[in-house]
């Protein structure tokens, strides 16, 4: 029996917002919780999982492991801005704001050590075997990898936080499983967060980036929407320099495609006027996007960061070090998998007579934290190192 205010929560939202309702349920059957809505207790099995808490040291664009500094974003802390972003917009928008949170802390669970470099690596070193993807790792997570109940492998995620992993990126859509095919939309919860993420790290990154040193004033000169902000801000807050100037323009960045998302989607919307959800997963396009000028800007922001920041010489030479350290580890599991701790080597003999032990091996180190996967190739590499095990 599910309390009345549980319920009444999801009473306001939009018709075509995912409710407990419209749900599309969960692939075992469980009984309902007494007052927690079922998006809420998904929220409270990602925060719970084992692969959750391993973001806390999971690169973002810089280590901190190779001194670095500690004070920039690592995936966990960009995973709770975009869940910030995501709710504000699913709030104001009048659909689930308890889903648009869970989807944002999910998405990025599936990275790899390194960031997405290590991404490219175990993609690379699974060429044959089906490949390495983020966002279909975070999918074999929630639905397989997580193990903590009697009942059944993975979280027992409802269907709409499953779908938005598997619908995430273009990438994504040749790996569908059949279960996920039958909307060509996921729910408007997931369309915002996909837009979210990319609004959280192209302004994060921006920020770190300038922290860093590594994308320098001259280098803003080039980049439009940064030289918008700083005239906004001067306009409004006066002759602003430093620290105080960039948060302040970085501030500016977030909030313009935020307010330009909620009003280009309610245009939308409300030139639509769907009756369901069921619409909204049907119709021919997505419904949360920028507008065309907004759009623009978003893009040439990216693109600006693909070249100044992404490919500078200070981030290649720590993916050169990523490189070797994963291809070593891959290399020396699938050699001697007497390496795995005795858990995990059961599990290898097991799926190596299925012919599956290199993804084995990949869900092993995809799993690792930038500093385990550091402290296993020393282990195992370093003569001089302590053996832990
Ligand atoms: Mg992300």
């Amino acid at each position: 029996m599910v309390l009345a205010s549980a319920t009444d929560s999801e009473k306001h939202l939009e018709p075509w917002a995912a409710k407990r309702s419209n749900s599309l349920g969960r692939a075992h059957k469980e009984e309902e919780h007494s007052y927690r809505l079922p998006f809420q207790r998904d929220r409270d099995r990602i925060i719970h999982s084992a692969a959750f808490r391993r973001l806390e040291s999971k690169t973002q664009v810089y280590t901190h492991l190779y001194q670095e500094g500690d004070a920039y974003r690592k995936r966990l802390t960009h995973s709770l801005e975009v869940a910030g972003i995501g709710r504000n917009v699913a709030r104001t928008l009048g659909i689930n704001e308890d889903l648009a949170e869970t989807i944002a802390l999910a998405h990025d669970l599936g990275h790899a050590p390194f960031g997405h470099r290590g991404q490219d690596i175990l993609d690379d070193l699974m060429r044959d075997y089906g490949g390495f993807d983020h966002n279909t790792q975070a999918l074999r997570i929630v639905s397989l990898i997580e193990h903590k109940y009697p009942e059944f492998y993975g979280l027992n995620l409802t269907y709409e936080v499953r779908e938005a992993l598997a619908k995430k990126g273009k990438k994504q859509e040749e790996t569908l499983k059949n279960e996920f095919k039958q909307h060509p939309n996921p729910t408007l919860e997931a369309q915002v967060i996909d837009l979210a993420d990319p609004i959280a790290y192209s302004t994060h990154d921006l920020d770190d980036g300038m922290e860093a040193g590594t994308i320098t004033s001259e280098m803003l000169e080039e980049c439009d929407f940064w030289k918008e902000g700083v005239d906004e801000i001067r306009k409004t807050k006066g002759k602003l320099s430093g620290k105080i100037l960039r948060s302040q323009v970085v501030r500016y960045i977030i909030n313009s495609q935020v307010t330009d998302l909620i009003g280009n989607t309610r245009k939308k919307l409300d030139e639509l006027s769907l009756k369901s959800i069921e619409e909204l997963r049907n119709h021919p396009y997505r419904l949360a996007v920028f507008s065309p000028e907004m759009e623009k800007k978003h893009k040439a922001l990216k693109s600006f960061l693909r070249v100044n920041m992404y490919e500078h010489s200070r981030v290649r030479r720590m993916e050169y070090k990523a490189r070797k350290v994963l291809r070593g580890l891959f290399e020396a599991f699938l050699d001697d998998p007497a390496l795995f701790p005795a858990p995990v080597q059961k599990y290898f003999q097991i799926e190596k007579e299925k012919g599956l032990e290199k993804r084995i091996v990949c869900d092993y180190i995809a799993g690792m934290t930038d500093r385990f996967a550091l402290e296993e190739y020393n282990d195992i590499f370093e003569p001089t190192s302590k053996v832990k095990r």
